[in-house]
């Protein structure tokens, strides 16, 4: 090395806008931030040239290129384990004692610089940052990296020599390679940062994103970590300022039973808050005029409206992430509407909306309901998907969030409120109401109505992919443009409900192919709306009860419970003819340039029906996962214990179909409104299932995925990408929440 002078730390203080090559990206940008007098919280660089001292004094540098020699990189199990090689290597290779020197004495003049932690080790967070200017995308430099609440020597060590390995992780390597990088050119540096212990925190905008009005500042609080607030758990408090002549405009206040707190080992605990503080304003007001200064402050530094997170600890403010406000963030109008609950019921689609109700008993009465009314019925069904389009809000008597009204109306985005017991008595045809669909109440009368406003972005930045469960093939290119990954579980029933005719019915008057054409036709449009990204076609999943209203469906047997009957997979391999129908749909549309197109069967309980499901495939001169992706839902106790059986059958991918595995491991029926608060696909049980399974399907290299409600559970999500699930299905209300979700969960893992 040339013997120019080595720094081998930069605070942040020092940092000036030439530093780039020194502290990257991220390191940059703090750097300019603190010395704007921006409260980011207190902290330093290692340098990118600390790194490359480190690969050559340790002399690794040599093993790195021998390992990286005659790489193809096309090779993905090659590339992988050369991958994994590398990373090896420098996580467990010691680091210099000058270098270890310098960041400990930094880290422990951290510690000192914040009053309240002196002399003892504090919470750091540790990330990478590409130094590179010209590098595409953050993933390539491995920018990624990013460890939270570190503490103590060796844990810090340990999370700096894991963002040097992050330089070389399969995918990075991947990319230099095909952009001609040079991989011992490309440098890292690792910024050391405290954590903030908020006592309070939030998200503020310098602009209104609900109304789009440019001077006013809107700044959302809560006690304790600001994650509940992105996540959407707590309603928090809302504070408006008048940006031009910066006073406080309006202020909601909401009650916030409780709150995350960082405990002393650093994991988060849920913690009560005290009763006489839970109604009050979480911030005074001169911390809500010191927040909006900085978010005005903020848009004037990045010459850009800004989207910021905040954290208060000790009467600190500090700013601990921002970014631009490109497009509005999907935000609800969380404000409840005024008035006495006339019925109350459980949240199946959010949103609000007013009309006149219209009472569905049978489908005698569907043709009474237009377009803006409230539709009220015990229970929907695929017959009213026509007038559930029409509806402005449904509410059922019966029902969960799992039932077919929910998962329709979500899909729609029509406000949904089922399992009230009792709206078709209450309530009666011609009376107007308001449906607050997102606290579950239904009152008299048209409310001032604030529609939701909704924002499409482009591009969900996460890791794990997030698709999306669809049923209605021509809501596909509306639902395309939330930028979803594709379709995690598209659902044949109700296609075939809209057309009338029973599958079986086609086969008993022998027209197997009618049958298949009217699946390719309708869906070609989904193949064309999400051209290139995967899209997972169920094949049939029909309950013998629920579509006796189709032509040929009074021919369907009378079963006991047919929630655990003849249905799925069971039924598609007795009556092959449906089965092998769908799969030619399939192979056509494949044969149609629509590649993207897979296929999962449902329900399965053993190996067996995998394999005999496969020949039918092959049988039409496919060869399952090799020429069309083929998975199976793990939706049965079963399935789960026979995993490792169904992984050497040969499939593409596993999803999970958390509804009906939470109602058969629980033995809870998934449509009983009595017993809906016992429904919890986070009971340990399921949880166990699917981490087995998971485990299991990464020895054998099979793609997981989920396609049950759950995966539109925060919590559930979070738990999901902790243990490494390939990608999420969501419906397409609750896509952006839990992008947000995945994104903070991710960052959040120690990898
Ligand atoms: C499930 O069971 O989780 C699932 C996705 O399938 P369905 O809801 O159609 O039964
Ligand atoms: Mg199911």
């Amino acid at each position: 090395m040339t013997p120019i002078e080595l720094q081998r730390i930069k605070w942040f203080k020092d940092i000036s806008k030439d530093d780039i090559g020194k502290v990257g990206g991220k390191g940059l940008n703090l750097g300019l931030m603190y010395n704007a007098k921006l409260p980011v919280p207190p902290g330093f660089c290692i340098t990118a040239q600390t790194y490359r001292e480190f690969i050559v004094k340790t002399g690794i540098v040599n093993d790195i290129q021998r390992i990286l020699k005659g790489l193809n990189v096309e090779d993905t199990k090659d590339l992988q384990e050369r991958a994994n090689q590398i990373q090896k290597l420098i996580v467990k290779t010691s680091v210099t004692d000058e270098i270890k020197h310098e960041i400990l004495e930094a880290y422990s003049a951290l510690n000192t610089e914040t009053l309240f932690a002196k002399g003892k080790d504090i919470f750091v967070a540790v990330r990478s940052s590409a130094t590179a200017e010209d590098l595409p995308s953050a993933s390539f430099a491995g920018q990624q990296a990013t460890f939270l609440n570190v503490k103590g020597q060796d844990q810090l060590i340990k999370a700096v020599r894991m963002c040097w390995a992050s330089l070389f992780t399969a995918r990075a390597v991947y990319y230099r390679v095909k952009n001609n990088f040079d991989h011992m050119k490309v440098l890292i540096s690792v910024v050391v940062q405290k954590m903030v212990n908020s006592e309070k925190a939030g998200i503020m905008f310098s602009i209104n994103p609900a109304t789009n009005i440019r001077n006013e500042i809107v700044v959302e609080a809560v006690h304790g970590l600001g994650e509940t607030a992105v996540s959407g758990e707590i309603n928090p408090d809302i504070y408006i300022v008048n940006k031009d002549e910066m006073r406080i405009k309006s202020r909601l206040l909401k009650m916030q039973k409780w709150g995350l707190f960082r405990g002393a080992d650093g994991s988060n605990i849920k913690q009560l808050i005290p009763e006489n503080i839970d109604k009050r304003q979480v911030l005074d007001d001169n911390e809500i005029m010191q927040l909006a200064k900085y978010s005005k402050q903020l848009e004037e530094h990045y010459g850009k409206p800004q989207d910021s997170e905040w954290a208060i600890e000790d009467h600190e403010v500090y700013i601990v992430q921002t970014r631009p406000v490109t497009t509005l963030h999907e935000r609800k109008v969380n404000e409840e509407v005024e008035g006495d609950a006339v019925v109350k019921g459980q949240t199946a689609s959010s949103g609000v909306a007013s009309g006149p109700v219209k009472i569905v008993f049978s489908m005698d009465d569907l043709n009474k309901v237009n377009s803006g009314d409230i539709l009220v019925t015990p229970m929907t069904n695929p017959d009213m998907v026509v007038a559930m389009k029409k509806a402005a809000a449904i509410i059922t008597d019966e029902g969960g969030i799992t039932s077919h009204a929910a998962i329709i109306s979500r899909e729609m985005q029509i406000p949904c409120i089922v399992g009230t017991e009792n709206a078709t008595k209450v309530l009666s045809d011609g009376v107007v109401v308001t449906v607050d669909a997102t606290h579950g109440k239904v009152i008299f009368g048209r409310s001032i109505i604030e529609k939701e406003k909704r924002e499409i972005k482009q591009k969900l930045p996460t890791k794990t992919q997030l698709k999306l469960i669809m049923d209605i093939p021509e809501l596909a290119e509306e639902a395309a443009k939330t930028g979803a990954d594709g379709i995690g579980l598209f659902r044949l029933e109700m296609l075939i409900a809209e057309n009338g005719i029973h599958p079986a019915e086609y086969i008993r008057q022998n027209k197997d192919d009618e049958y298949t054409d009217l699946l390719v036709m309708r869906l070609k449009n989904v193949g064309d709306a999400f051209k290139g990204k995967p899209i997972w076609i169920r094949t049939s999943d029909i309950r013998t009860d629920e579509y006796r209203g189709l032509n040929g469906g009074d021919k369907e047997p009378h079963e006991t419970d047919p929630m655990i009957g003849w249905h799925g997979i069971r039924r598609g391999l007795d009556e092959p003819r449906i089965l092998k129908a769908e799969l030619n749909a399939i192979k056509k549309l494949h044969e149609k340039g629509y590649k993207n197109f897979g296929v999962m069967i449902p329900f399965v309980i053993r190996s067996e029906e995998v394999r005999k499901a496969k020949e039918i495939f092959r049988s039409l001169g496919v060869e399952p996962v090799k020429d069309i992706p083929f998975g199976v839902m793990i939706e049965t106790p079963a399935s789960c214990w026979v995993i490792e059986e169904i992984c050497k059958e040969g499939v593409s991918f596993v999803s999970f179909g958390t509804n009906d595995l939470t109602q058969l491991t629980l033995g809870i029926d998934r449509n009983n409104e009595k017993i809906a608060n016992l429904f919890d696909e986070m009971h340990p049980a399921v949880l166990g299932e699917i981490m087995g399974v998971v485990r299991m399907c990464r020895q054998y290299n099979i793609e997981t995925s989920i396609c049950g409600q759950a995966g539109g559970r925060p919590e559930m999500a979070k738990f999901l990408v902790g243990i490494g699930i390939g990608s999420l299905s969501v419906n397409r209300d609750v896509i952006y929440k839990i992008s947000e979700v995945v994104k903070q969960a991710e960052e959040s893992m120690i990898q």
